[in-house]
């Protein structure tokens, strides 16, 4: 699949879940029901057999939308959240994160990995369920530890559609500011906490292999805890659980000043950017295990 079709097909994507649906929260329980029913329709229509994950969530049946192979021998995991907060179209937030992971995971179906992958829309990441055991995530997580289940690595796309070309459209965490991490928002940042930090290495290889996004990388010890935000999405519950884990974002909120606001349109977002790390993110798959 050409750079084109790639692009059109993310663009299809933000449309349905920021402009026809928009906020996608628990408050909005039908919208949430339609943008789980979009992720298992689009799985399916690759040749999926997608199956989902459903628990009770403030008196709803909500679900994580779950493709791919659950090898026993160990397989690896790609996954977005598909709701938002209450208020927001979410397009940054994360229907980016889902765009690429649909088209991460169509990509893959002609790639044969040699190692098992598995593709997962989560459902609740944001409030008032995040830090909750109600996070879709964090069920999943649980789950999987509880069952042995050899998670190898979990990629999270939290924010993956904005970037900025102009200097000091970054801003950094302290005491990151002083380290001599980038001030113009043009990356996608990769984090790891310590143990995962040799996949931190592989994944950033293959991405900077396989496209044209600049990449910044951070390993934080302590499980993040050190520096709290970087445990601000779903893959801080596969840490939790002693898995590997990284997350890929755009930095959200020291990056895109509409986070979490009703300013979190399509128009906002970079499709090139976002193009170039679904063909990252593919060349990794297609080679991680070989
Ligand atoms: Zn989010």
């Amino acid at each position: 699949m050409n750079r084109e079709a790639i692009r059109a097909n993310l663009t299809a994507h933000l449309k349905y879940l920021s402009v026809t649906l928009g906020d996608r929260s628990v408050y909005r329980p039908e919208n949430l029901q339609k943008a789980e029913d979009y992720v298992f329709g689009n799985f399916q229509e690759m040749g999926y057999a997608p199956r989902r994950q459903t628990f009770i969530y403030q008196r709803q049946e909500v679900s994580n939308v779950i493709a791919g192979d659950q090898s026993p021998g160990g397989y690896y995991i790609l996954g977005a959240h598909f709701d938002t907060v209450a208020g927001t179209p979410g397009a940054d937030d994360n229907a980016s994160g889902v765009a690429v992971l649909l088209e991460v995971a169509r990509l893959a179906q002609n790639k044969k990995p040699s190692r098992p992958w598995t593709f997962i829309g989560f459902t609740t990441e944001e409030p008032p369920a995040f830090f909750t055991p109600y996070m879709g995530s964090r069920v999943y997580a649980k789950r999987a530890r509880k069952n042995r289940e050899k998670i190898l690595g979990m990629l999270c796309l939290e924010m993956v559609g904005y970037y900025r070309q102009e200097p000091g459209s970054q801003q950094l965490l302290f005491p990151l500011q002083f380290m001599g991490y980038p001030t113009t928002g043009n990356f996608i940042g990769m984090v790891s906490d310590r143990r995962s930090k040799p996949l931190l290495e592989r994944l950033d290889r293959a991405v900077k292999q396989g496209c044209n996004l600049p990449t910044v990388t951070l390993a934080v010890p302590l499980g993040g805890y050190i520096l709290p935000d970087v445990r601000l999405s779903d893959h801080a519950n596969f840490w939790d659980e002693g898995y590997p884990a990284i997350m890929l974002t755009d930095t959200a909120y020291l990056r895109n000043p509409h986070y979490h606001g009703p300013g979190d349109v399509m128009e906002n977002l970079d499709l090139e950017a976002m193009t170039e790390l679904v063909l990252g993110l593919a060349n990794f798959v297609g080679r991680e295990g070989k």
